[in-house]
């Protein structure tokens, strides 16, 4: 398998991302240290409602991280042994695993050429008897085309789950990503728009998966100190230390994707002249979040190895899921030809993108690539 990172011992001193921390998550958690406060408390239902608040999401059920929001999700829609969920070949591991780890099959549907998201047509031609729902993932923090999706799981009658991992900040037609299917799930690891470290949380509309994702989270029961469990469930909560650091995070969303835009805008202007380096496709601002500055070239990994000489850290993009070693013909299907996800991952390439980059940093990274393609 590529590996970028391990081609050479160069230190890397432009790392592919960092996560801007400071005194303000400091003080979140030197508050907790005090109080004595860790578990989940008054940190975390300030978490849950400002998420609610941002998102428009009537219920916010906190995870400990996005791959367990996903399995929560689609846990509560009574999907197991026997289902079949369609899920893009092109995302992370987690939206597949988390499938896979319910006893449920996933089912690997192409993707759109230009926008990287689940194509609606390869969904239909994936369906089968035992479809049960479609997991839209929100790939590079643009908003997957979610109207022929919806549209195609209520004539189907199946569940849809958005995988919004990568989409806070996001919307789709004047709605946050995640709350437009039937469940939406985010992340907060440390590479996303904002982070807790780990973490995640459920967007739903539902009162009864908002009721049914408490008991699967908090030992069979709704509320804590009772030690009466009318059901079998995880222990699946977060802490008030995670929940304090991501109040500070939430309040620097909005200067973190001011400056993801303005990060790129400057790679963009940059790289222009470059023939061998194009730009994926974007959509409208408000439909999109540069969650990572993409290119595509003809040889990502030999630019990847050249730039790791060069101290520069990146990423090769997703790598297909049906390609995974992970995978096999017992537990996954293959919808359909998978031609645009295979060509996502042998022309892309994620350059360094952390919102602490510098200018200088940028022209240290094109000066790069221009080196490489001279
Ligand atoms: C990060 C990510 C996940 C998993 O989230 P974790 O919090 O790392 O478990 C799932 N899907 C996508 C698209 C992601 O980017």
């Amino acid at each position: 398998m590529p590996n970028a990172a391990r081609a050479t011992a160069t230190k890397i001193r432009i790392p592919q991302f960092e996560p801007l921390l400071g005194d303000e998550e400091l003080a979140q958690l030197r508050e907790c240290i005090e109080t004595g406060w860790l578990t989940e408390g008054p940190k975390t239902a300030e978490f849950i409602d400002r998420l609610a608040a941002l998102t428009g999401a009537k219920h916010v059920i906190l995870a400990p991280n996005g791959t367990l929001a996903l399995y929560m999700a689609l846990s509560v829609c009574g999907i197991g042994p026997g289902d079949e969920v369609i899920v893009p070949d092109f995302t992370f591991l987690g939206s597949a695993s988390s499938i896979a780890l319910t006893g449920a099959r996933p089912v690997f549907a192409d993707i759109n050429r230009e926008t990287f998201n689940l194509d609606a047509e390869a969904v239909r031609q994936a369906l089968s008897p035992r479809t049960r729902a479609i997991m839209p993932v929100h790939i590079y923090g643009q908003a997957a085309e979610m109207a022929p999706l919806l549209e195609l799981a209520k004539q189907e009658n199946l569940f849809v789950i958005e995988d919004a991992a990568q989409g806070i900040g996001v919307s789709y037609r004047n709605r946050h990503a995640g709350t437009l299917g039937d469940l939406g799930c985010l992340s907060f690891f440390a590479d996303k728009t904002i982070t807790t470290g780990e973490g995640g949380a459920i967007l739903t509309s539902n009162d009864e998966f908002a009721d049914r994702l408490q008991y699967f989270r908090n030992q069979g029961r709704l509320n804590r100190g009772s030690f009466i469990h009318p059901q079998m469930g995880w222990n699946f909560r977060l802490t008030d230390l995670q929940s304090g650091i991501g109040l500070a995070q939430l309040d620097r969303l909005e200067t973190i994707i001011e400056r993801k835009r303005q990060i790129e805008q400057l790679y963009k202007s940059r790289l222009d002249g470059l023939e061998d380096v194009e730009f994926p496709s974007a959509k409208e601002p408000q439909c999109r979040v540069p969650f990572r500055m993409n290119i595509l070239v003809p040889d990502p990994e030999g630019l990847a190895e050249h730039l790791a000489r060069e101290g520069v850290g990146v990423r090769r993009f997703f790598y297909p899921l049906h390609r995974q070693p992970c995978f096999n013909e017992q537990n996954s299907r293959t919808g359909g030809a998978l031609v645009n996800s295979i060509s996502a991952f042998d022309r892309g390439l994620s350059l360094p993108s952390s919102v602490k980059l510098t200018e200088q940093d940028i022209d240290t990274v094109c000066d790069a690539i221009d080196a490489f393609f001279q």
